[in-house]
């Protein structure tokens, strides 16, 4: 297992449960995983008013015409028994006066279906739980800080991997089936919610070894990070706080988009009130908001010096979540025998092409169960040396982060995409060929040279394989 967030902690959970051994490699400490950060929470239809169907409905309008139904419908049956299965290992989620379930309302959302803990702390609290778990579990070899450098692969299959410790000579481990669940690529960007370490590791991993990636042009924009000139800029806002009633407000003070439209569609609304206006960010009004609710949101603006009482939180969008990554089938498995992907760095085509909020969390802990199972059936690997390694993967420069910001951020064209063709980093090279690739604009991908959608690419996800070449391929 290759990561330690919400997926991976997960999926080694279920490996170990059946009694599989795991080696649980991890380059960071949890503080650094995107997961920890998750504000809003998971979304399951539990409500006595909702129903897998609107849940569906739902994921896929999102989607733009491009969720793969199948992923989508797995994603909205299987939600709510894994929420069950997090309370049992002793999750703690937010109830309301009754007792039950409080859920929360977001964007894209027709229902209120988002599972939280401790408000706006939800990532912190699971992820907590669940490494405490891993650790005790006694199937579960933690090895940290380590970090994959490349997949070996033996007669077409991945029979394991080679990690690098900060210090000392690299190690190889032998495995019969890798999982990947390494999060997703949004640091590459210079704007971003994500923490430092989201640089794709997994997808340039699977890459090296062969294995398609998929819808590298759907980069999800969050609408509502803080804009502040220091360390706390791109602090994400969530969106739970304009289900509780903050709106957004443009420099003249009015009202310019429905707060609770997808996030393409906000974070796009935004983009050109900034372009209009010329400012730097528009204003989200909390100030109707108990914001003791969001109690980790209310300390990092009293630390950056906003009063939500008072005040106007300066916010503008900044790069978020990754649609696309390894294209992984159902179970997890990418096109490289022995070799899986979870979470946000997997690609099973669910998000289409805009996550709908607080399905990405559920993803980790339905997919994650479902490639921890079929990952412990696969055979035992050959007796094989692992050789030593070229690494796969490399650290992006800031020019690399400053020139998809200016190059494939919301908005694009073919001219500054050509740009990143040349670019050092091979993933931002792969993200420009599938930008590239696809002659349209759709959900969060944004075309100035085509701005409309083209039907004929409804469900049509954009694959790279080995030889880096984009293709498309309809998934049913
Ligand atoms: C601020 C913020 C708020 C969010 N809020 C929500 C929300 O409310 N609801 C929701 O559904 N989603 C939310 N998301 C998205 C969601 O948190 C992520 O999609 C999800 O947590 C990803 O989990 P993961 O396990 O796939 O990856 P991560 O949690 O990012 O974990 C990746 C792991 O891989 C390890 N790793 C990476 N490369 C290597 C390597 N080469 N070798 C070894 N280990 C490696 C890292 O150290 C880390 O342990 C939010 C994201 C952010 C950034």
């Amino acid at each position: 297992m290759v990561g330690a967030g919400a997926a991976g902690l997960y999926a080694a959970l279920v490996a170990a449960g059946t009694g599989a051994r795991v080696a649980l490699i991890s380059r960071s400490p949890l503080a650094q995983t995107a997961s920890y950060w998750a504000q809003g929470g998971i979304a399951a239809a539990l409500a006595a008013d909702d129903s897998v169907e609107r849940h569906l409905d739902d994921t896929l309008a999102a989607g733009r015409a491009m969720a793969h139904a199948s992923a989508a419908r797995v994603l909205c049956e299987e939600s709510p028994g894994r929420v069950g299965d997090l309370q049992e290992l002793g999750v703690s989620f937010d109830a309301d006066r009754g007792g039950n379930l409080a859920l929360g309302l977001e964007g894209g959302h027709s229902r209120r279906r988002v599972v939280h803990a401790g408000g706006a702390a939800t990532g912190r609290r699971i992820t907590r739980d669940l490494s405490a778990l891993a650790a005790t579990d006694e199937r579960i070899d933690v090895l940290e800080p380590l970090a994959a450098s490349s997949l070996a692969t033996h007669d077409g299959r991945c029979v394991g991997l080679i990690a690098r410790p900060r210090r000392g000579d690299p190690v190889g481990v032998l495995a019969r089936a890798v999982v990947l669940a390494t999060g997703g690529m949004a640091a590459l960007w210079e704007r971003s919610t994500n923490p430092r370490g989201a640089i794709g590791a997994g997808l340039s991993l699977a890459h090296g070894a062969g294995a398609d990636l998929a819808d590298l042009e759907f980069m999800q924009f969050h609408p509502t990070a803080l804009r502040h000139d220091g360390p706390r800029d791109g602090f994400l806002i969530t969106e739970a706080v304009r289900g509780e009633g903050a709106t957004l407000v443009n420099a003249a003070g009015e009202r310019f988009v429905d707060e609770l439209a997808p996030r393409d569609q906000v974070a796009l609304a935004i983009e050109a009130e900034l372009e209009r206006s010329g400012e730097r960010a528009v204003g989200l009004d909390v100030r109707g908001v108990d914001m003791d609710r969001f109690p980790n949101i209310a300390a990092v603006l009293e630390e950056v010096g906003i009063d939500p009482r008072r005040d106007l939180v300066p916010v503008a969008p900044a790069a978020h979540y990754t649609m696309g990554g390894v294209a992984a089938d159902l179970d997890g498995r990418s096109s490289v025998p022995g070799l899986y992907a979870v979470g946000e760095s997997a690609c099973s085509g669910l998000h289409g092409a805009n996550r709908l909020a607080s399905n990405s969390l559920a993803e980790c802990f339905v997919f994650g169960r479902r490639a921890g199972l079929a990952a412990c059936a696969d055979p035992q690997p050959p007796t094989v040396t692992i050789p030593s390694d070229e690494p796969a993967t490399s650290i992006p420069t800031e020019q690399t982060r400053a020139a998809l910001w200016r190059h494939a951020g919301l908005q694009r064209d073919a001219a500054g995409l050509a740009h990143l063709l040349e670019d050092p980093f091979p993933l931002a090279r792969l993200i420009a060929a599938s930008c590239l690739a696809r002659d349209e604009s759709r959900g969060a991908h944004q075309r100035t040279d085509h701005p409309g959608t083209d039907p004929a690419l409804d469900g049509t996800h954009t694959l790279v394989g080995g030889d880096g070449e984009p293709r498309f391929e309809l998934w049913e």
